[in-house]
């Protein structure tokens, strides 16, 4: 109930040795709403700070690790680095102001620290974070997008290419099994023709929601390759397993019956399957070895007659 209730609330790390200052400071946020935490000298800031901490109120002159050295730890180390630094100082010289802005402070008070002046530029730093987050959430979303085909909501060729590689590294390091499949609708021309293309995207969006059903989430990849070619990526999946899989789907999919303005449509499809072994991941472009091993392989599942796997 208390750590709902807090969690709006922001952070703010106070670093200042002079104890009375401190107490000041520190009651100052309190009372405007802040979860403040209190620190005596650098060393122990250091030890306070946490990406919980929203804005950290440094005193640049302490004993052992001072305000300026710890701005450059805080900034440096990727957890961190958000933190909002707000360096105070009794220094006045341009040349104190310049360091302090170089070593990574987002902002600069001097002493004697005027309250209401505090309070607004904590604030400011607390509008400065919320526009981070904003930006962040839909840079987020927007890579998310990026990164999707709009027709099947698959995951798109882009992503295919980019996890196919990873897999396929981490395949060669570990020795552990992979399995590339390659989906091909059969005769999908003849549905375009037949029941107009609208129809035919309808049942190319229900061959995906059936691709995607039948893998492990969060393990197997499934993506739209082009066209009508899907594709799933299997890692730790050996070939019979990965054959096994491709045999269930190739099943549900002759099964479906597709209702489309009145009519029920139904398709096949043909699977190529394609395993990594050594030789694949001993080739110069291995990403395009287990990309040909699986084509043709499909290719062979469409001469010998299609709506089959060929492993
Ligand atoms: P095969 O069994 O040899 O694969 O025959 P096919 O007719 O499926 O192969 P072909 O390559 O001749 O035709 C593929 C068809 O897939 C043609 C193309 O219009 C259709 N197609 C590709 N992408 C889409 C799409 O997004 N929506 C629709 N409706 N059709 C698509
Ligand atoms: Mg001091
Ligand atoms: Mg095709
Ligand atoms: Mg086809």
């Amino acid at each position: 109930m208390k750590g709902s209730m807090m969690a709006d609330q922001t952070t703010v790390l106070v670093a200042e040795d002079d104890a009375a200052s401190r107490r000041i400071i520190v009651r100052l946020l309190e009372r405007s709403g802040y979860n403040v935490l209190a620190a005596c000298d650098g060393a122990e800031a250091a030890q306070m700070m946490s990406p919980q901490v929203g804005v950290a109120v440094l005193d640049w002159m302490m004993p052992g690790l001072d305000g300026l050295a710890l701005c450059r730890l805080t900034k440096s180390s990727p957890e961190t680095a958000d933190t909002y630094v707000l360096m105070v100082t009794a220094k006045t010289e341009k040349s104190d102001m310049v360091a302090a802005l170089d070593a990574g402070a987002d902002d600069y008070m001097t002493k004697p620290v005027d309250h209401d002046e505090l309070l607004a530029r904590v604030r400011a730093a607390e509008r400065t974070a919320e526009r981070e987050r904003s930006l962040r959430s839909a840079y987020h979303e927007v890579r998310i997008e990026a990164e999707r085909d709009a027709l099947t909501g698959l995951h798109n060729r882009g992503y295919f290419d980019r996890v196919l590689a990873e897999e396929i590294e981490r395949s060669r390091a570990t020795g552990d099994a992979l399995c590339l499949l390659m989906f091909d609708l059969d005769h999908f021309k003849l549905v375009n023709d037949v029941h107009g293309h609208h129809v035919g995207d309808l049942v190319l969006k229900e061959v995906a929601a059936v691709l995607s059903e039948q893998v492990r989430e969060g393990a197997d990849t499934v993506a739209r390759y082009g066209g009508e070619e899907l594709a799933i990526i299997a890692p730790g999946t050996s070939p019979l397993c990965g054959m096994q899989l491709a045999e269930r789907i190739r099943k549900k999919i002759a099964l479906l019956r597709i209702p489309a303005e009145g009519q029920l449509v139904s398709v096949t499809i043909s699977v190529g399957l394609g395993a990594y072994n050594d030789h694949i991941g001993g080739s110069p472009d291995p990403v395009t070895a287990l990309i040909e091993e699986a084509d043709m392989r499909l290719f062979q599942a469409k001469h010998a007659g299609r709506n089959r796997v060929a492993a």
